[in-house]
C-alpha cells in the first residue's frame, strides 16, 4: 500500500498515521523525495481502507500488489518524465537518443563526439570514464579528470552526459560533472550504491544485470527511489543467454514488459545488446517500435581504434543513418 502523503502534513498527523499501520499489522517505511512524501505500508489486506482514508494528512491511498510499489504503474498511471533542463527531457512523448564512444579517450575523441551529436541533434552523450571491463589489463577510463575535461566541452556544446557510477566513493565528486548517473549490468544489485543514489538528486539510469530478471530490475528502482530519488530511468541492455552469436540476447520483451510494469521511462542499448554494429541499427529499430522511450548507442569517430568496445561501435555515417531512421521509426509508432 502506498500513502501519499499531503505536503503541509505534521508530524504528529504522520505518527497518528504510522500508528494505525502498526495496528494494522502494517510496517511503515517513510520515504520522502524530491517530489512527494510516502509512507510505504507492507502487509496483510485484511482491513477496510476506510478506516485510514479519512485520516488527517493523507492525499491519497494506493493498494499495489506488486511486490515492487513505488516504481509500479498500478498506482501511477500517467508515465514518469526526467526533466534535464534546456528543454531536455526523458519519458513519454520524447524519444531519447544517447550516443558516443563505449570510453571517453581524450580531448579530441570528446570535441570530435560532440561536433558530430551536435551536428544531428543529438543532446545526451554517452561515455565512461570508469569503466568496468572483464579483464583488469584492458583500459578501465581517465576517471574524473577525463570527466572534467568532458563536463566543460559538452556544457559549451549544450550537450548533456550520462556517465557510469561503478561505487559509492564516485558518487559525491562526480556529482557536479554530470547530468544522469548510470549504473551499469555488473551493479544492478549493488544495493549499497543504489541506496547511496536514492539520496541524491540526480537522474538515475539502472541498466538491467546481466542474468537478471525484469522483476530484479524494477526492485533495484524500488531500492533507489524508497531511498528518496524518483528521477529514474530504466535500460534494457540485453542479458546472457545459453547463445553464442551475439554478445548478449537483447531482451526486447522486457520493453513492453516493462512499459506496462512502471511508469518509469525505458532506454535500449542495443550496442551491448547485441554486440555487433551490422546489427544495432535494425535492433534499434525494433526496440523503438517495442514501445523504448529512447536509445542508447555506442558511436566513434573510428570504430576500429575505440579504446573499448569497437566490433558494435558505429561510425559517424552509421550514427546519422541510425538517427534518421530511429526517429522515422518513432513516429511511425506514435502514429499507429
Ligand atoms: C556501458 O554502457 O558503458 C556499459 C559498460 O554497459 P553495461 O553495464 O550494460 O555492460
Ligand atoms: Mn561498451
Amino acid at each position: 500500500m502506498i500513502i501519499q502523503l499531503k505536503n503541509g502534513i505534521t508530524p504528529e498527523q504522520k505518527d497518528e498515521i504510522i500508528n494505525k499501520l502498526h495496528s494494522i499489522n502494517y510496517s511503515a517505511n517513510e520515504v520522502t523525495t524530491q517530489i512527494g512524501s510516502y509512507l510505504i505500508g507492507i502487509g496483510k489486506l485484511n482491513f477496510d481502507i476506510r478506516e485510514l482514508g479519512f485520516m488527517p494528512g493523507i492525499s491519497d491511498i494506493h493498494i499495489v500488489s506488486d511486490n515492487y510499489k513505488l516504481v509500479s504503474r498500478k498506482w501511477k498511471v500517467s508515465p514518469t518524465m526526467i526533466d534535464l533542463g534546456d528543454g531536455i527531457s526523458i519519458g513519454e512523448n520524447n524519444f531519447s537518443i544517447m550516443a558516443g564512444p563505449c570510453s571517453i579517450e581524450g580531448e579530441e575523441n570528446i570535441q570530435s563526439t560532440l561536433e558530430h551529436l551536435k551536428k544531428n541533434n543529438v543532446r545526451i552523450m554517452r561515455g565512461g570514464v570508469y569503466k568496468p571491463r572483464s579483464s583488469p589489463y584492458s583500459f578501465r577510463g581517465l576517471g574524473l579528470d577525463g570527466l572534467k575535461i568532458w563536463y566543460k566541452l559538452a556544457r559549451e556544446a549544450g550537450i548533456k552526459i550520462i556517465t557510469e557510477v561503478m561505487q559509492v566513493s564516485q558518487i559525491e565528486p562526480m556529482y557536479d560533472y554530470i547530468d544522469i548517473y548510470q549504473v551499469g549490468a555488473r551493479n544492478t544489485q549493488n544495493f549499497n550504491l543504489l541506496d547511496e543514489l536514492g539520496k541524491i538528486d540526480k537522474p538515475v539510469m539502472i541498466k538491467r544485470g546481466i542474468s537478471g530478471t525484469i522483476d530484479e530490475l524494477l526492485y533495484s528502482a524500488e531500492y533507489v527511489f524508497s531511498g528518496g530519488n524518483e528521477k529514474l530511468i530504466l535500460c534494457e541492455r540485453g542479458i546472457r543467454t545459453y547463445e553464442k552469436a551475439s554478445r548478449n540476447t537483447l531482451d526486447l520483451n522486457a520493453i513492453p514488459i516493462l512499459k506496462e510494469k512502471t511508469h518509469l521511462p525505458v532506454i535500449s542499448d542495443p550496442s551491448h545488446g547485441i554486440g555487433i554494429r551490422d546489427h544495432v541499427l535494425p535492433m534499434s529499430l525494433a526496440s523503438i517500435m517495442a514501445g523504448a522511450d529512447g536509445i542508447m548507442v555506442e558511436v566513434h569517430q573510428r570504430p576500429e581504434k575505440a579504446y573499448s568496445d569497437g566490433q558494435q561501435t558505429l561510425d559517424y555515417n552509421e550514427a546519422v543513418d541510425l538517427y534518421e531512421s530511429a526517429r522515422k521509426t518513432y513516429n511511425l509508432r506514435r502514429s499507429l
